[in-house]
């Protein structure tokens, strides 16, 4: 086998690139190919294999790349559907204040500024908004859940993040939460809330997690479900 090589298996191509690791690993991206680094010395055999048994997984993984791409551009202009907290709100834009700020007023986002806006200020602007909408309940509700679950995180921050809802420096004792979670209903929120603080009882995600997560967020699967569906069709 030559360094880089494809395979097909069921019209999906497989690249591979053999280099100085221990274990196999699959990457799924846009270009509609799975990548995949190869151990030295693994036999062909073996490859196949385990393309083989993870080729749902890999096949999921390019259904949910597909339904991204079909999300048409957002323009943030007037009349434009944005959402909050799992509800659909038109924007508003105005154009005659000051300051250059995002707000919710009577069942509608509004985008204030000063003039004409890009599309780079308008984005920051409601994640701004989205982070601001966080920050109203979160004290309150770590609070609750800290005390249900009888853990003690040292802070919590707030980032828009590409691939992640939450994250949780064990350590640290630090939890980080996606500002894009103010999107979807709170039960969502609450759910990423719930799994991060589970972390520092259980780092990893083994049958312990889970039985922890039962415990205290009996219908997690439902709200896991709930989120990862409304991430691929809302804004
Ligand atoms: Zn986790």
């Amino acid at each position: 086998m030559t360094k880089h090589s494809s395979v097909i298996i069921e019209d999906i191509e497989f690249i591979l690139d053999v280099k100085a690791i221990k274990n196999l690993y699959i990457r799924v991206k846009k270009d509609g190919k799975a990548y995949v680094s190869v151990p030295k010395r693994l036999p062909q055999t073996q490859i196949q294999m385990t393309l083989l048994s993870h080729l749902p997984w890999v096949k999921a993984q390019l259904a949910k790349l597909s339904s991204l791409s079909i999300k048409p551009e957002l323009e943030y202009q007037s009349g434009e559907i944005h959402c909050l907290w799992g509800k659909s709100y038109p924007l508003l834009l105005e154009t005659d204040h000051k300051k250059a700020e995002a707000f919710m007023r009577d069942d509608q986002m509004i985008l204030q500024s000063n003039g004409d806006l890009t599309l780079e200020q308008k984005v920051k602007l409601l994640d701004n908004l989205y982070r601001m909408e966080i920050q109203k309940i979160m004290p309150t509700l770590i609070l609750q859940w800290e005390e249900t679950m009888q853990v003690q995180s040292s802070e919590w921050r707030l980032k828009k993040m590409k691939t992640r809802w939450g994250t949780c420096n064990t350590r640290a004792k630090r939890i980080w939460l996606n500002t894009e979670l103010a999107k979807y209903p709170l039960e969502c929120l609450e759910y990423v809330l719930v799994h991060e603080l589970v972390h520092l009882l259980e780092r990893s995600h083994n049958h312990r997690f889970k039985a922890f997560m039962t415990t205290f967020l009996p219908d997690w699967p439902v709200r896991r479900k709930l989120l990862n569906s409304l991430a691929m069709k809302m804004y």
